[in-house]
């Protein structure tokens, strides 16, 4: 490692780069512990309909609470453990915590609650791992059918290897599972593999959400994906409504179910359930 010079006083200062490469080492040898030791969880974000009001489901996103460095968010540890493997240990885990706690809630509230939950696949997953049988044994684990679970995919994980990918929609179609194109409008998905694969809902991402009131671009460019899901017979999430006006205009434009913090934060599992019974009450 270069040494930055000494400057003003006896202070040593570390090249960023190297500070970071090393945080990111440390990082990547902490979550192979972490992802052993259950120190990640799950918490779950409320997805609406929005004609209706009503819960549809939920979100689950991994978190990371360090013992030392505190809380570490999904966009530091999800690109490492995708650089270094960990991913497929990580969403494996992943998969299997979110299908135990709705198999729980199901349990507590004496039920099959009408929620689905979603859960994210990383392109490595899809290229590495076998993620039909995972979800297979996820769903038998813990009784629950396919349909009670969303596997949120971005466009990478179909643009890097289309053929594998259209395998695995299928498979997971095979078991009743629905399936999210995420961060729709991101990637470079050609119109020809949304209407050729197996998916059923595209969540818009944040950033058109966001812009929506600001700039009419947003606003042309959410028309264009409502219409064209329309189009393919496909539902949509808006994600990031944070504002009840945003959520207003989402819905008068017909977009399906939306997602953000103005309805809900990411919650724990029992503050999910009791958001559940709450509105169900
Ligand atoms: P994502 O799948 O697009 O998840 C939505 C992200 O938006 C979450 O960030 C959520 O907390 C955040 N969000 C929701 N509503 C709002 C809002 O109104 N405003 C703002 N500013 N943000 C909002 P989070 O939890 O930090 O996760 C970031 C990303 O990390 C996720 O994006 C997903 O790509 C990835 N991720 C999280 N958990 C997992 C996992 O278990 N497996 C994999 N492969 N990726 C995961
Ligand atoms: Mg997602
Ligand atoms: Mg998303
Ligand atoms: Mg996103």
């Amino acid at each position: 490692l270069k040494r930055a010079k000494p400057t003003r006083g006896t202070q040593v200062y570390e090249p960023s780069q190297a500070k970071a490469a090393r945080r990111r080492f440390s990082i990547e040898t902490e979550l192979r512990r972490a992802i052993e030791s259950e120190e990640l969880r799950l918490d779950f974000q409320p997805v609406i309909e929005l004609a209706t009001g009503e819960l549809a489901g939920f979100e689950a996103l991994a978190r990371w609470e360090h013992e030392d460095r505190g809380a570490i968010a999904p966009s530091e540890f999800i690109p490492v453990a995708e650089e270094s493997g960990l991913i497929v240990a990580l969403g494996r885990w992943a998969i299997h915590a979110a299908a135990q706690t709705l198999g729980e809630w199901d349990r507590k509230a004496g039920k099959r609650l009408p929620l689905c939950m979603g859960v994210n696949l990383s392109a490595i997953q899809i290229a590495r791992d076998d993620v039909p049988t995972l979800v297979e044994g996820a769903l038998r684990d813990h009784g629950l059918t396919g349909d009670r679970l969303t596997l949120e995919l971005t466009e990478s994980a179909i643009i890097q290897d289309p053929a594998r990918a259209s395998k695995v929609l299928e498979a997971l179609k095979g078991l009743d599972a629905r399936v999210a194109m995420d961060d729709f409008g991101t990637g470079y998905t050609s119109l020809a593999y949304l209407q050729r694969l197996p998916i059923d809902v595209l969540k818009i991402d944040r950033s058109f959400v966001t812009g929506m009131l600001k700039d009419r671009d947003s606003v042309g460019i959410i028309r264009a994906v409502l219409s064209l899901a329309d189009a393919l017979g496909l539902e949509t999430t808006a994600e990031g409504i944070e504002t009840e006006a945003l959520a207003r205009a989402l819905t008068e434009l017909g977009c399906t179910y939306g997602q953000g913090f103005h309805f809900a934060r990411p919650l724990g599992p029992d503050a999910a359930l009791d958001y559940w019974l709450s509105r169900s009450a």
